[in-house]
């Protein structure tokens, strides 16, 4: 593990020091670490299965996750028809491709979004 621990002085942030990108990728519990945070790949669990923390009320108001997904899909479809134009692959490759990477995309962007937001929700009711 090379990753830096920065400096000491985080006393602003909630005791367990988790980088967003990693709790997004792990699904963790912003109270305990566990996880638990995600029930399927790119949703999130009503309830911590380990401190019973209430994720469904936390995440409540996340109306941009909607906003986020079209945006990506927008992206990724310009993208898609770019490449389309510059290397005039045959539709089944385009398909091969785009598919899954389409899938993978959208479904870390919401992940990221929703821990993100989970998170900030977490640290909101800290205070
Ligand atoms: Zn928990």
């Amino acid at each position: 593990m090379s990753s830096d621990h920065g400096p000491s002085e985080q006393k602003g942030q909630p005791g367990l020091g988790v980088s967003l990108p990693r709790a997004a990728l792990s699904g963790l519990c912003p109270r305990c670490g566990a996880k638990t945070l995600f029930a399927a790949p790119a949703a999130l669990a009503h309830e911590c299965a380990a401190c019973g923390l209430d994720v469904l009320s936390l995440e409540r108001g996340g109306r941009f996750v909607g906003v986020i997904t079209m945006l990506l899909a927008l992206v990724l479809i310009l993208a898609a028809l770019g490449v389309d134009e510059w290397l005039r692959p045959p539709i089944w490759a385009s398909l091969l491709f785009w598919g899954p990477v389409t899938v993978g995309a959208v479904i870390f962007a919401l992940r990221f979004y929703k821990t993100m937001w989970v998170y900030h929700q977490y640290e909101e009711c800290q205070k």
